[in-house]
C-alpha cells in the first residue's frame, strides 16, 4: 500500500497531463470569487453614502455597479461550472483509461483474487466518484479558499480587529470540516469496500448460477449474500453516524458565528470604531463564508467516496504487475522451436504443480500432451504464453528467453485455444475477429471452413450469436476459437482441448481441422481425447507436474511398455468398436 505522501505524488501525476485546463479554471474561479467579494463592498459603500447623506444619483449609480456585479457574477459562475464539468470528465476519463490497462496488465494472481464485479466497481465506480469530486467539490473549494483569504484581505483594510475575528471563525469552521472528515473518510472508505464485495459476490454467483442450481447450493449462495448485505448496510450505518455529527458541527459554527460577528460589530459601532457600513460588510462576509461550508458538508459524501475512491485507485495503480513486458529480442520468423530449461512452477502456495520440467520441441513438431486432470497441463500452456511466468527455470521460443520478447511479438506469435473458450455477445464474424475491422469477410469466412465450421459460414456470418455465445456447444466453441486463430496465423498454437464431453461428430471435425491446423507450425496440444493425437509428431506424458514420458507419437505406441499404449489400450477396452474416445487415468 502506498503511504499518504506517495499518494498525493501520485494524484498530481494524474492531474498533469490536464494542468493547463486546471489553471485556467483556477484563474476563472478567482475571478468569481473577487465579484462575490465586490458586492458587500458596495452596498458597505451605500449604507455610510445613505447614513452620512448623499445625492440620489450617487446611491443610483452605485446600485447600477452593483446590479452589474452581480450579474457578472452569475456569467462566471454558469463558466465555471461547465469547464469544470468538462475538465473533470478530461481528467477522469484518462485515469479510466489508465486504470483499465492497468488492470488489464496485472498478472493471473492478482485476477484470482479479483472478482471482475469488484474490477468493475473500482475502474467505474470508483473513478465516477472521482470525477464528482473534481468537478464538484474541487472548484466550489478553490472558491472558498480564494473567497477566505480575499475577504481577510479586505478586512485588514477597513479594521484589523474585524479580521482577527473573521480569521478566528474561519479556523474554528474549517477545523470542525477537518476534523469531521478525516473521522468520515475510513468508514466511507470500508462502505464501498463492502459494496465491491457484493458486486462481486452477485457477479461470481450470477456467473456460476448453472452450477450453484445443479449442486442444490442456491441456499447457501443466498446465505453468503445476505451475509455480504448486512455488512453494507452496516458500514453504510456507520458513515452516515460520522456525517451527521459533521453536520451538526458545522452548522454550530455558522450560527456561532453570525451571533458573534452581530454583537461585536454592534459594540464597535455603538463605540465609534467601525462605522454601520463596516459592520453591515462583516455580517455579509459570515453569510457568504456560511454557503461554501454548508456547501461542503452536503458535498461531503461525495468528498467522503471520492477520498475512499482516490485510495482505492492509486493504490491498484501502485501494484506494480509482475510479468513486466522489457524484453527486446525479436525471434527468429517462421515455426518457433519450445524448450523448458528446468521450469518449476508453484501458484505461490506450498503445492509445486510443475517440477523441474524440460523439453524441447523443435521448430515446426506437433506435440500432444496428455496427463490425469490435476497433472499440469493447463498451467504448461499458460506458461507457453506468459500468462504466468517460471518460478525457476527458463523457457525459450525459437531459442529466445521468452521474457525477452515484447509482449506485442508474443502475442502475435503464439496463439492459446483454452479449454474454456470465451464467446461474446455479437455476430459471428465478431467473434471470430474479436471486433476487428480489418480482415475481409472472405478471410473469415474461410478461417471458419478451415475450423470445420462451414455450417456456420452459410448460415452468414453476420448472424448475432447471442449473449456468451448461447447456441454453439463447448466443441463447437473450441472450433470458432480454431477460426480465430487461424485468422491470426501465429508460429506457436497452444489448444487446450475442451473436457467438456462432445459429440461424435463434433469430434471428428475437430480432429481433422487440428490436423490442418498443426501445418507449417509449432503446435502443443493438451488431449483429453487420444484421438485428437492421431495426427501429432511427439507424445508428453505428464503426471503430478513432471514429465513421466516424451517420445515420437509413433514410437510409443508400438512400445507396448510404454504409458501411451497403455492409455490407448486402456481407451480401446473401454469403446472397441469406435475412434479411442476420453483419456483413461494412466
Ligand atoms: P485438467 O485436465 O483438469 O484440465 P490440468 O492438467 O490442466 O487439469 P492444471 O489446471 O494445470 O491441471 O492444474 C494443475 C494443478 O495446479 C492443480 O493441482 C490445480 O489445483 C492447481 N492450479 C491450477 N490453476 C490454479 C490456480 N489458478 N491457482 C492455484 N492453483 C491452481
Ligand atoms: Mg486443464
Amino acid at each position: 500500500m502506498a503511504t499518504a505522501t506517495s499518494r498525493w505524488r501520485a494524484l498530481a501525476a494524474l492531474l498533469r497531463p490536464d494542468a493547463g485546463r486546471w489553471v485556467g479554471l483556477g484563474a476563472l474561479i478567482a475571478v468569481g470569487s473577487g465579484l462575490i467579494l465586490t458586492g458587500p463592498l458596495i452596498v458597505r459603500k451605500i449604507v455610510d453614502l445613505a447614513t452620512t447623506g448623499t445625492t440620489t444619483s450617487e446611491l443610483a449609480r452605485l446600485a447600477v455597479l452593483f446590479l452589474i456585479v452581480a450579474i457578472a457574477s452569475q456569467l462566471i459562475n454558469m463558466a465555471v461550472a461547465w469547464m469544470a464539468t468538462v475538465t473533470a470528465w478530461h481528467t477522469t476519463n484518462e485515469i479510466r483509461i489508465r486504470l483499465a490497462k492497468h488492470v488489464l496488465g496485472l498478472s493471473h494472481a492478482f485476477h484470482r483474487q479479483h472478482t471482475p464485479g469488484e474490477l468493475i466497481q473500482r475502474v467505474d465506480g470508483d473513478v465516477t466518484s472521482v470525477s464528482d469530486f473534481m468537478g464538484r467539490v474541487i472548484p466550489r473549494a478553490a472558491g472558498a479558499l480564494f473567497m477566505v483569504v480575499g475577504m481577510i484581505g479586505v478586512l485588514i483594510v477597513v479594521d484589523w480587529r474585524l479580521a482577527v475575528g473573521a480569521t478566528l471563525y474561519v479556523g474554528v469552521a474549517v477545523g470542525v470540516v477537518v476534523r469531521g472528515r478525516h473521522r468520515a473518510v475510513g468508514e466511507s472508505s470500508d462502505e464501498m469496500g463492502s459494496y465491491a464485495r457484493l458486486y462481486g459476490g452477485i457477479e461470481e454467483r450470477l456467473t456460476a448460477a448453472e452450477d450453484l442450481r445443479s449442486n442444490g447450493a442456491g441456499g447457501h449462495a443466498m446465505w453468503r449474500f445476505v451475509e455480504d448485505s448486512a455488512d453494507t448496510m452496516g458500514s453504510a450505518v456507520r458513515r452516515e453516524k460520522a456525517f451527521l455529527r459533521m453536520w451538526w458541527g458545522v452548522d454550530g459554527s455558522v450560527a456561532a458565528g453570525s451571533v458573534v460577528s452581530l454583537v461585536v460589530s454592534a459594540m464597535l459601532v455603538s463605540r465609534g470604531i467601525i462605522t454601520v457600513g463596516d459592520a453591515f460588510l462583516l455580517f455579509q462576509y459570515v453569510l457568504l463564508l456560511a454557503r461554501p461550508l454548508e456547501d461542503m458538508v452536503d458535498q461531503l459524501e461525495t468528498v467522503q467516496k471520492a477520498n475512499g475512491a482516490m485510495v482505492r485507485v492509486i493504490d491498484l495503480l501502485a501494484i506494480e504487475p509482475d510479468i513486466r513486458d522489457d524484453g527486446a529480442t525479436i525471434p527468429p520468423s517462421g515455426p518457433l522451436s519450445v524448450e523448458f530449461s528446468d521450469v518449476t512452477y508453484d501458484y505461490g502456495d506450498d503445492q509445486i504443480v510443475l517440477q523441474t520440467i524440460n523439453l524441447n520441441f523443435a521448430a515446426g513438431r506437433s506435440v500432444g500432451i496428455v496427463g490425469r486432470t490435476g497433472s499440469g497441463k493447463t498451467t504448461l500452456s499458460r506458461l507457453v504464453l506468459r500468462l504466468i511466468e517460471a518460478t525457476s527455470g527458463t523457457l525459450r521460443l525459437g531459442g529466445v528467453p521468452i521474457d525477452d520478447i515484447p509482449f506485442a511479438e508474443l502475442r502475435r506469435r503464439v496463439a492459446l485455444i483454452p479449454q474454456e473458450v470465451e464467446l461474446l455477445s455479437g455476430t459471428v464474424r465478431d467473434n471470430v475477429t474479436l471486433f476487428d475491422e480489418t480482415p475481409s469477410d472472405e478471410a473469415v469466412e474461410t478461417a471458419l471452413r478451415n475450423a470445420g465450421l462451414g455450417a456456420l459460414a452459410d448460415g452468414g456470418i453476420h448472424r448475432e450469436l447471442g449473449a456468451g455465445g448461447a447456441g454453439l456447444s463447448a466443441g463447437e466453441a473450441q472450433l470458432l476459437a480454431l477460426a480465430r486463430v487461424w485468422l491470426r496465423d501465429p508460429d506457436i498454437v497452444v489448444l487446450d482441448e475442451a473436457t467438456a464431453r462432445i459429440d461424435p461428430a463434433t469430434e471428428v471435425l475437430l480432429e481433422a481441422a487440428i490436423a490442418r491446423l498443426t501445418r507449417g507450425r509449432t503446435t502443443l496440444i493438451i488431449a483429453h481425447r487420444l484421438s485428437t493425437l492421431r495426427f501429432v509428431d511427439e507424445i508428453v506424458v505428464l503426471d503430478h507436474g513432471r514429465v513421466i514420458e516424451h517420445g515420437d507419437r509413433a514410437n510409443l505406441a508400438d512400445d507396448i511398455d510404454s504409458r501411451f499404449r497403455h492409455l490407448l489400450d486402456l481407451a480401446h477396452d473401454e469403446a472397441p468398436n469406435e475412434v479411442p474416445n476420453e483419456v483413461a487415468v494412466p
